[in-house]
């Protein structure tokens, strides 16, 4: 199924409940602007995209991913649900994001660089910081945004920080985006199990995906005294029921490569979903947790690093369940929250201190997740992830209304 089918689904599951009429949906479903091309980089050609979703609340606001299975189907599903998370963290950004179909980690970084420079040359004329903004994502990072802005201002012949967010500190990036995702996902990860009435010291975790957002949720967990009893990336995993040291499992990931080089019992990427863990942290790529392997999780909480990593199917069956997945537009905006950070001092050259950025991220992940939870609660039968749907589409469909595109 393509990932947009599931957005499709859920939009369904949701509308009864919103009530939208044939007019919303189709707004909702349609992309304000699709722009394709083909990048050529030293005699090879790389299919790139960048999409906006809506800009109703705002400029399109969204990552640029660079991996081999990017699509048109996806980067038009990831800009779906920027507009919603951008939406329910109470941000002024539509939804965006972009993608070139590539393998990095079969490149040299001056080839990278290449690429990084060649993607602006082609949608320059739809990015900018009351347009559209990028950040990283997947296989992405702060030094590539650098290229970016470079090639950017460099075409533009004018500095315009604020068109780009994640960027390395020399460059007007921000103290805690680094980390942000993961700072913002433990925050909501302790909030719920406060309302769970669960001992964080007494509560076990699995990790999907060893990246960005994998690694620094696993080391704030260790920290906090959680229990991480399992990681995996992209070659497989590894778990012990004691516990790992994640630190050694962060130097066996940066020295060789893979977190499967760091002692314990090898898994597979499977098992480590089906893992009897208390929480599953997914932060690896979409639709992980589909209908063959739903029925076997046996954690009691999902967290959503990831976008997309459930399937709308999957959905009813963690539901049915009892099992409680906190959505990716909730789980995962810590990014975002500090890229809007990032974004307003670019814009207006002020420069927040990290106290103060941190507690904006606090404030922020908190107020999103106590209106999510308590929709939730109220309604039976609404899973968290619709709550959250809920909540982002209705800002978005008064926005549209604000305007005067919809009646
Ligand atoms: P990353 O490139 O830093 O890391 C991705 C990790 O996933 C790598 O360790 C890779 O080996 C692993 N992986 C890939 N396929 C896997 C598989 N089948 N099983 C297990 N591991 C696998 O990327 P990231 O920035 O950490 O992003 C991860 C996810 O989080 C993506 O869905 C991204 O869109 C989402 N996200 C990231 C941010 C952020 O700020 N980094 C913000 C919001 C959402």
């Amino acid at each position: 199924m393509s990932v947009f089918e599931n957005i499709r689904t859920n939009l369904e599951k949701v509308s009864a409940y919103l009530e939208l009429g044939e007019d919303e949906k189709k707004l909702l479903l349609s992309h304000k602007a699709v722009n394709k091309a083909k990048l050529k980089v030293e005699g090879k050609e790389y299919d790139a995209w960048r999409i906006v979703h809506n800009d109703a609340l705002g400029p399109g606001k969204g990552g640029i991913r660079f991996h081999p299975g990017v699509s048109e189907d996806e980067v038009k599903s990831l800009s779906f649900w920027m507009s919603l998370k951008n939406s329910l963290a109470g941000l002024h950004y539509g939804g965006a994001k972009g993608g070139v179909k590539i393998d990095p980690r079969k490149m040299e970084a001056n080839d990278l660089q290449g690429v990084s420079r060649a993607y602006v040359q082609a949608f320059h004329e739809h990015l900018g910081e009351n347009k559209d903004i990028p950040a990283p994502d997947v296989y992405t990072n702060p030094q590539v945004m650098a290229w970016m802005l470079d090639e950017f201002e460099k075409i533009k012949k004018r500095h315009e920080p604020g068109m780009i967010t994640g960027k390395p500190m020399s460059l007007g990036g921000c103290a805690i985006r680094a980390d942000a995702t993961s700072r913002g996902g433990k925050i909501i990860l302790d909030r719920l199990l406060q309302k769970m009435d669960k001992d964080p010291k007494k509560t076990s975790v699995a990790v999907q995906g060893f990246g960005n957002a994998g690694m620094n949720i696993s080391c704030m967990l260790e920290n906090d005294g959680y229990k991480v009893i399992a990681v995996s990336d992209s070659k497989g995993g590894i778990s012990d029921t004691d516990g790992l040291d994640v630190s050694k499992v962060i130097d066996a990931k940066k020295d060789k490569g893979s977190v499967t080089f760091h002692q314990g019992r090898r898994i597979s990427n499977q098992e480590l979903l089906e893992l009897e863990a208390d929480v599953l942290v997914l932060a690896a790529l979409e639709n992980q947790i589909t209908v063959k392997n739903a029925a076997d999780v046996k954690a009691k909480v999902i967290l959503e690093l990831a976008n997309g990593p459930v399937t709308a199917e999957a959905d009813d069956i963690l539901l049915k369940k009892g099992i409680v997945a906190v959505p990716d537009i909730l789980a995962n905006s810590g990014g975002v929250v500090a890229s809007y950070c990032e974004w307003c001092q670019n814009k207006t050259g002020h420069i927040f201190t990290e106290d103060y950025l941190t507690r904006v991220l606090e404030e922020k992940m908190a107020g999103a997740f106590d209106m999510t939870y308590e929709l939730f609660k109220d309604k039976q039968g609404l899973s968290m992830r619709m709550a959250a749907y809920v909540l982002a589409i209705r800002r978005i469909l008064d926005a549209e209304k604000a305007r005067g595109n919809l009646d």
